[in-house]
């Protein structure tokens, strides 16, 4: 009836008006955390797997928020990257990730690697390249290693690579991550001097699957054919290590080893040696 169509589109812009408050909410939240220094960087191992050493990490950012808690990166990077936040939160990403490398410098950590993530939106970001130029000035520039996605690739391709040339021209490494969830990923390597392949979780969840494996060990071939190193995502258990060795891949990162750590649970996880 007449009446149902009228409530339900009322119903229909109660909730609309629902998400646009919690968008305004999470923006105006976002802008305060970074003034305010809510935002944290956590560290994640890569993890050498015939060593068992912790040679790496990714950081991976955290909202704290005091009232809210701890907000993960999908509940506000989408909406960062919807209005140009990610801009502003990008910088201070590099520049935390800089500050974290130089107090390692000197320690027993100085060897480490750290990955940063960056947003396709912050290739639109002018000042995207001086910033980095300016991080990597304070260290040993191949300590910062930055990891893309094939989707930041679909759009805008030659505009980008001009720009990720740029990074390799400033020294910084470069990953591939997700690999294999894309859809022209053999095309990326040809035309990108990645540094890194990191196999996407998806390929991990089910390794004793044969066609898992097979997949796997495909990925590893053509790094290793291609002498680009190889890391396995979210690896959390003891076979999925076992499958992993047998294939000579290099890396993992994963809940096995440990979930992302604020710095100084970090720095102790990698102190104790306990990553098995
Ligand atoms: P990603 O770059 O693929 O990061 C890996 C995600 O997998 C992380 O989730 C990590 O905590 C999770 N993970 C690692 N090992 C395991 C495991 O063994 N099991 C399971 N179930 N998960 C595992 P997180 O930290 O929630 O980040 C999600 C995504 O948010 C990231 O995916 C990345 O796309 C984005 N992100 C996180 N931090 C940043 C950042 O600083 N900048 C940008 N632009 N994006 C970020
Ligand atoms: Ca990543
Ligand atoms: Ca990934
Ligand atoms: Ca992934």
């Amino acid at each position: 009836s007449k009446d149902l169509g009228k409530n339900n589109f009322h119903f229909f812009t109660e909730k609309l008006n629902d998400e646009i408050q919690e968008k305004i909410h999470l923006q105006r939240l976002m802008s305060s955390a970074l003034e305010e220094g809510h935002f944290h960087l956590y560290y994640q191992p890569k993890v050498d797997i015939k060593s068992n050493k912790i040679v790496g990490c990714e950081a991976l950012i955290r909202l704290i928020d005091p009232i809210h808690g701890l907000i993960p990166p999908d509940k506000f990077i989408y909406l960062a990257e919807e209005n140009n936040f990610i801009i502003p939160l990008g910088e201070w990403i590099i520049e935390e990730a800089t500050r974290q490398l130089k107090s390692w410098e000197n320690t027993p950590l100085q060897d480490l690697r750290l990955a940063i993530n960056i947003s396709g939106v912050q290739f639109k970001d002018k000042q995207l390249i001086p910033t980095l130029q300016d991080a990597i000035g304070k260290i040993d520039k191949n300590k910062l290693e930055i990891e893309l996605t094939e989707s930041v690739l679909m759009t805008d391709f030659d505009d980008k690579l001009d720009i990720i040339k740029k990074f390799k021209d400033l020294g910084l490494r470069l990953s591939l991550d997700d690999f294999g969830t894309g859809y022209s990923s053999l095309s990326y390597l040809k035309k990108i001097p990645f540094d890194t392949l990191k196999i996407d979780k998806s390929f991990i969840d089910d390794l004793q699957n044969k066609k898992d494996q097979s997949f796997v060990n495909m990925i590893v071939t053509i790094a290793d054919e291609l002498e680009l190193d190889v890391v396995a995502e979210g690896v959390e258990n003891k076979e999925q290590l076992e499958y992993l060795k047998r294939m000579k891949c290099e890396q993992y990162q994963g809940y096995y080893c440990s979930k992302p750590l604020p710095a100084k649970e970090f720095e102790a996880l990698f102190l104790d040696h306990t990553c098995h």
